[in-house]
């Protein structure tokens, strides 16, 4: 999904088709999440019982034997959308597209195995920078233990990746983004924020480029943890591996790719609960912070909104999380049972204010995003 809105296509690349008829509803009107409902009717219901999960979670689910189930996840990485070529090197764009999948797959607590990928190639790509596309693609590879056994490669107006991941397991070890209880403890991997605030500088730095041309000096280095956050991140596929090591199995669990707020949304509609998070509990480097300030915002925003961070948001009884390494997650917050009068999600802040979080912002900003 397409969150930092500066990345966004421009009203001149909508496309060369004709225009929206009067008579009909323009996407923007429903959003990304309404238009997957609305393809997801038009699909209808399948009978078939080998499916245990279809649309709804991070990857679909399927019974390939008494024990064994597949998931499967597919996402795109599109020029001029997700990904800029003057600031997005082909190997790290080979290594995140592949990244973003298995992120997809260790959110169901899954072991990726197989990929295929597509790319949409331009005329204005050269064998040199496709072959250090797929460099990425096969460091990612050997990072995660997979295997590329096919693809496509198409004429197109734009580069794109598209890239879809097969992962397996025992039916028993899945975990769906409906099973947290009230009194679970919602939990995080690594830190969140990081990714957008690589973002951010890199837009900048374009900027910067743009308006001085070839005298002007890029300052990165002491940016480079939030750039390569944003331009290479890993997979949380590790830390499934020492869950399984140490007989741990999450009540939820879903990947940050949209955001921490969106997340924590999915996983309370899914187990029909609500969520208090704790912003002093939020895992933020030092890096993040630095990069924020420097923009004079805060960096509460880039951790809840930011998205494209990669990490793991999962639930457990505290009972449970004692099977685990304390220093590999932070507690952020608490499941609890719904209450007609209460937000979905809460934020209680360093000053003591507890406020609703939506899916895409703080009611205190006075924005109109969808209710949580
Ligand atoms: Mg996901």
């Amino acid at each position: 999904m397409d969150t930092p809105a500066e990345n966004g296509p421009s009203a001149s690349d909508r496309g060369a088709g004709p225009d929206i008829h009067p008579q009909e509803t323009a996407i923007s009107e429903i959003g990304e999440f309404g238009l997957i409902a609305h393809l997801r009717d038009t699909l209808g219901e399948s009978d078939d019982d080998s499916i245990l999960e279809g649309i709804a979670d991070d990857a679909a689910v399927y019974r390939v034997s008494d024990d064994t189930v597949h998931v499967v996840t597919t996402d795109a990485l599109i020029e001029g959308v997700h990904f800029d070529r003057t600031f997005m090197p082909m190997e790290h764009l080979g290594f995140k597209a592949m990244s973003a999948n298995v992120s997809d797959v260790a959110a169901m607590n899954a072991r990726p195995r197989y990929a295929t990928v597509v790319v949409g190639v331009p005329k204005n790509a050269s064998v040199e920078a496709m072959g250090t596309l797929y460099q990425g693609i096969k460091q990612a590879c050997d990072a995660y233990g997979i295997t590329v056994i096919g693809g496509d490669t198409t004429g197109a107006h734009s580069l794109s990746v598209t890239v879809t991941v097969i992962g397996e397991a025992a039916e028993d070890e899945i975990v769906y983004r409906r099973g947290s209880k009230p009194g679970d403890k919602i939990c995080v991997t690594g830190d969140l924020g990081a990714s957008y605030a690589g973002l951010k500088v890199l837009l900048l730095q374009r900027e910067q480029l743009q308006q001085q041309g070839e005298d002007f000096q890029p300052h990165l280095d002491k940016f480079s943890y939030v750039i390569r956050r944003h331009l290479a991140p890993p997979a949380q596929l590790q830390a499934v591996r020492n869950w399984k090591e140490a007989g741990f199995r999450p009540s939820s669990l879903i990947d940050v790719s949209d955001g921490l707020a969106s997340e924590v949304h999915h996983l309370c509609e899914a187990s029909g609960t609500r969520a208090q998070l704790y912003e002093p509990s939020i895992p933020i480097s030092p890096h993040t912070r630095n990069a924020a300030t420097e923009f004079g915002e805060e960096v509460t925003v880039y951790a809840l909104f930011g998205g494209e961070d990669y990490e793991l948001v999962f639930t457990a009884s505290e009972e449970q999380l004692q099977d685990l390494d304390p220093q590999s997650f932070n507690v952020i917050g608490e499941m609890e049972a719904p209450e007609e009068d209460l937000p979905r999600v809460q934020l209680k802040q360093a000053d003591g204010d507890n406020v609703r979080v939506r899916p895409g912002g703080f009611d205190h900003f006075g924005d109109d995003q969808p209710q949580g």
